[in-house]
């Protein structure tokens, strides 16, 4: 059975913390692709700066030539809040051969027991979580980690539900920092692909 990883995210915009960890999961799990979804309204935050269209667009030019790592935009086509679960259910459906894989960040998994019907996305996928700079796991996350926590891939197997933490190339990179410097006019350079800088500079967003 092949692997299938499924990165959500607000990517407002993509950055080189969400593409490197895409990068390395890939690689470490032989993940045979890496679906990026960027979300239309997430229901746990503040609505993103930018366009839904501005960021699918963003993305696109950020995975342009990369292997394995594709851009998706079924959340932004449902036109409504998503939902993770949702999300899931569609690639069950579509794919029933391969295995979910849900990457979070260590941060976004702190908050898991929050998500919409989360205990069904357990029964639907492995979580892998990403160790992030300077975040801590709740106590809600550890007791999910304690029950679920799994060593490596091998170990996927059976029942899915598992959770996998991984270790990546930590770079302290966030879309907040990012759009904090665009609006004060510094430079973002080496933070995010030199295509995605020019089209925000082109489009004039995250500016003050
Ligand atoms: P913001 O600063 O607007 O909250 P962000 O940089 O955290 O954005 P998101 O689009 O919200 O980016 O993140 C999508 C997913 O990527 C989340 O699971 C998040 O934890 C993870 N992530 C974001 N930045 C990094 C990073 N530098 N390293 C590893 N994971 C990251």
């Amino acid at each position: 059975m092949t692997h299938l990883g499924i990165f959500g995210g607000t990517f407002d915009p993509i950055h080189y913390g969400h593409l490197r960890s895409a990068v390395e999961l890939r690689e470490a799990l032989s993940l045979e692709q890496v679906r990026m979804i960027p979300c239309h309204n997430p229901p746990h935050r503040d609505p993103p700066q930018a366009s839904s269209e501005h960021r699918l667009a963003m993305l696109q030019l950020a995975l342009q030539g990369s292997q394995g790592l594709v851009a998706d935009d079924r959340e932004l086509r449902r036109n409504r809040y998503s939902y993770t679960i949702n999300t899931l259910e569609t690639f069950r459906r579509e794919q029933p051969d391969r295995r979910l894989m849900l990457i979070v960040g260590a941060d976004a998994f702190s908050g898991f027991t929050a998500w919409h019907r989360w205990e069904d996305i357990l029964d639907l996928a492995d979580v892998v979580v990403m160790a992030r700079p300077g975040s801590v796991l709740s106590g809600d996350a550890e007791d999910i980690l304690r029950e679920r926590q799994v060593m490596n891939i091998a170990a996927c197997r059976g029942a899915v539900g598992n959770v996998l933490m991984r270790q990546l190339t930590q770079l302290d990179i966030s879309s907040t920092r990012i759009r904090g410097w665009v609006a004060s006019g510094h430079s973002v350079e080496f933070l995010l692909p030199r295509r995605v800088q020019e089209y925000i500079r082109e489009h004039r967003l995250y500016a003050g």
